[in-house]
């Protein structure tokens, strides 16, 4: 084989060594990213909402729920809604642990939250936590995995301890809407003051949001100034 072949070959191999290919779908990528742009299409992002709960609607004002019983918390960034790709990597990284995929969804998150008009640092971040029990079964705690991720990027504190999980309830996606509410009431106890602090809770998915508004309450009770959520996905 000649020097020129030999050396065009070794460029296409370089080329197919250095191809990416999309964490969800498998399919190439030339760009530096790690979601192909067919998948990047399905990401719905929110950008009407209740501008507490963050319920997607068709104007920022507060939602019906939120006019009749608001929460503890003031505010809510949610970044998705909770359909196509995006709920392929939140399923990946909960339930098949998939590093790769926590690191892709928190750094995605963390940009788009830093873009949100709405986005300002808090004094500390606090991962919803999981009860021991839930804790040994999955093997790790994915808001918690989040938290580290994006407290590092804004260079925020941030502390998994501060609130505990210390009732082990069922999980709330098993349950009516109806019974959400109950299920969450008492389950967390927070193992320090929070006097005059302003604290972001943050979660992957946030649902009927019964779980963050018991959290803000506990969260308020201890004495926190403000509590906000922030949600990478809402459903
Ligand atoms: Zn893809
Ligand atoms: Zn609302």
């Amino acid at each position: 084989m000649k020097l020129r072949e030999l050396n065009k070959r070794l460029i296409s191999w370089q080329k197919w060594l250095l191809l990416r290919s999309c964490i969800l779908c498998g399919s190439a990528i030339e760009s530096n990213t790690e979601i192909c742009p067919a998948c990047e299409k399905t990401f719905k992002p929110i950008d009407a909402a209740c501008s507490i709960c963050g319920s997607p609607a068709k104007n920022s004002k507060e939602c019906g729920r939120c006019q009749k019983d608001p929460p503890m918390f003031s505010q809510t960034i949610a970044i998705f809604e909770y359909s196509g790709a995006i709920k392929t990597l939140i399923h990946r990284m909960k339930y098949h642990q998939d590093n790769f995929a926590l690191h892709t969804a928190a750094n995605l998150f963390v940009h788009k939250l830093q873009q949100h008009k709405c986005f300002a640092i808090p004094n500390l971040i606090i991962p919803v936590p999981i009860h021991t029990t839930r804790l040994v079964h999955r093997g790790f705690n994915q808001s918690a995995e989040i938290t580290k991720v994006v407290a590092n990027e804004l260079q925020c504190p941030q502390t998994p301890h501060m609130i505990t999980k210390t009732k082990h309830t069922s999980s709330q996606q098993s349950l009516p809407l109806g019974k959400r509410k109950s299920n969450v009431r008492g389950a967390f106890s927070t193992t320090m003051r929070l006097d005059g602090q302003s604290i972001a809770i943050l979660d992957d998915v946030m649902t009927s949001g019964e779980t963050l508004r018991e959290l803000s309450r506990v969260a308020i009770k201890a004495g926190a100034r403000k509590v906000v959520c922030w949600v990478i996905a809402r459903a």
